[in-house]
């Protein structure tokens, strides 16, 4: 019996890939292991925060790290950092910015709800360039010098949304940064696989870069990293640790917090909600090493031979009415996904019947473009069997009925 039984709630298959909503990646064992054993122990909080920042800092080659409890809360903090500085007045002030120095520039394309990340820290987000492509008006995207117009005496820094396709080049954002003396944040969320992305945006220039833990990592769900300059990451170790100490035995780690540089101790920053317990920041820890040293091209072949069995019990309903299509991704490093496309089956009550009838979580955002996705990276030998008869008999039942 699942834990989750015990309270009366259905477990249900994962098919989604890394979103929230059905709960993120389920965890290798070593990660699960890893949290038992660091919910047996007491730890100093800061010098586990600072041990992380190390580990990390290796993988990212950035000069510091920070466990955060997620992307979302990393890029708040990331704020709160450039809002703050190391200045315990302002740490106490935020989210209110005495200085009206809080405004972040991002472009229209790169805008989510995750700018309330932002402007939870007391950031102002400030738009530019056109969405013309899509409102069909236009044939350009954001160019740099459109952030270049918007920058001023109120602007604390640069917002920088990384995707695969992401305009204008993030190193036209960073020169233009550096020549107006200005932080670059990116999200880079859910830009892993590929590794290499661990160390890009560092590598290029920027001064804060936040991932998630609970997506391709394979960490705790609500676990992230935010990686970038020392004086940053002090600031948000600062504003997130429990800070009921006494300045002068106050000895935090050198790696994580210069005490030099610091003047007085704040109160309880506006991190402190966004607390990570010692059992995620180990879970963190070894799902990062784990993803970095694992055979991931394997792995991405296995999720293919994965789709393939799906993809192939699909076709034996011999219908007319909905294709499969596995898209291999550019680089071998990433997900292969599979999709199930139809024109004639109404594809947002099949995800319905498929979530209600049988706990199938598809990805649904391909939808109004005719196609649920399946997305591999919970698929495993032991439930491989399972979802695929399972999606074959619900498929079969929806298109039986007639609809
Ligand atoms: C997933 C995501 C986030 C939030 O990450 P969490 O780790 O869930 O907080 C932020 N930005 C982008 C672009 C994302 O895809």
């Amino acid at each position: 019996m699942s834990i989750y039984q015990e309270f009366g709630v259905r477990t249900i298959f994962n098919l989604a890939g890394t979103s929230t909503r059905v709960g993120g990646p389920v965890l290798a064992k070593e990660v699960a292991d890893a949290m038992v054993n660091a919910s047996q122990h007491s730890v100093d909080m800061t010098e586990l925060q600072a041990s992380a920042s190390e580990y990390i800092s290796k993988i990212t080659g950035s000069e510091a790290a920070y466990v955060t409890a997620g992307a979302s809360a990393g890029l708040t903090m990331a704020a709160a950092s450039i809002l703050a500085g190391l200045d315990p007045a302002k740490m106490e002030e935020l989210p209110r910015v005495k200085s009206n120095k809080n405004q972040f520039i991002i472009s229209r394309e790169h805008r989510s709800g995750y700018d309330h990340a932002f402007r939870l820290a007391g950031a102002e987000t400030v738009d530019v360039g056109m969405n013309e492509i899509l409102s069909g008006a236009g044939v350009r995207r954001t160019e740099a010098w459109e952030y270049e117009s918007a920058i001023n005496e109120r602007t604390a820094g640069i917002i920088y949304v990384a995707t695969e396709n992401s305009e204008p080049p993030i190193e036209s954002i960073i020169d233009i940064a550096k020549k107006h003396n200005l932080p670059v944040v990116v999200d880079a969320a859910g830009q892993l696989p590929p590794r290499d992305n661990l160390r890009i945006f560092i590598e290029k220039g920027a001064d804060l870069v936040a991932y998630s833990g609970g997506k391709a990592i394979k960490g705790p769900q609500s676990s992230g990293i935010l990686c970038g300059k020392k004086e940053y990451i002090s600031s948000v170790a600062m504003q997130s640790l429990d800070m009921d100490e006494f300045f002068d035995i106050w000895n935090p780690p050198f790696n994580l917090i210069d005490k030099s540089k610091i003047t007085a101790i704040p109160r309880h920053g506006i991190g402190r909600g966004f607390k990570v317990a010692k059992e995620e920041i180990a879970g963190l820890l070894v799902a990062l090493r784990m993803f970095i040293e694992k055979d991931i091209e394997s792995e991405m072949e296995k999720c293919t031979k994965f789709l393939a069995i799906i993809s192939n019990e699909i076709k034996s309903l011999n219908s007319d009415k909905v294709s499969t299509n596995i898209i291999l991704p550019k680089n071998t490093e990433q997900y292969p996904i599979l999709n199930l496309t139809s024109t004639t089956l109404n594809l947002f009550d099949l995800s319905n019947k498929f979530k209600n009838d049988a706990g199938l979580f598809l990805n649904e955002t391909g939808l109004n473009d005719n196609h649920l996705t399946i997305h591999p990276m919970n698929l495993s030998d032991e439930n491989i069997g399972e979802i695929t008869s399972s999606l074959k008999n619900q498929l079969n039942e929806f298109m039986s009925k007639g609809i």
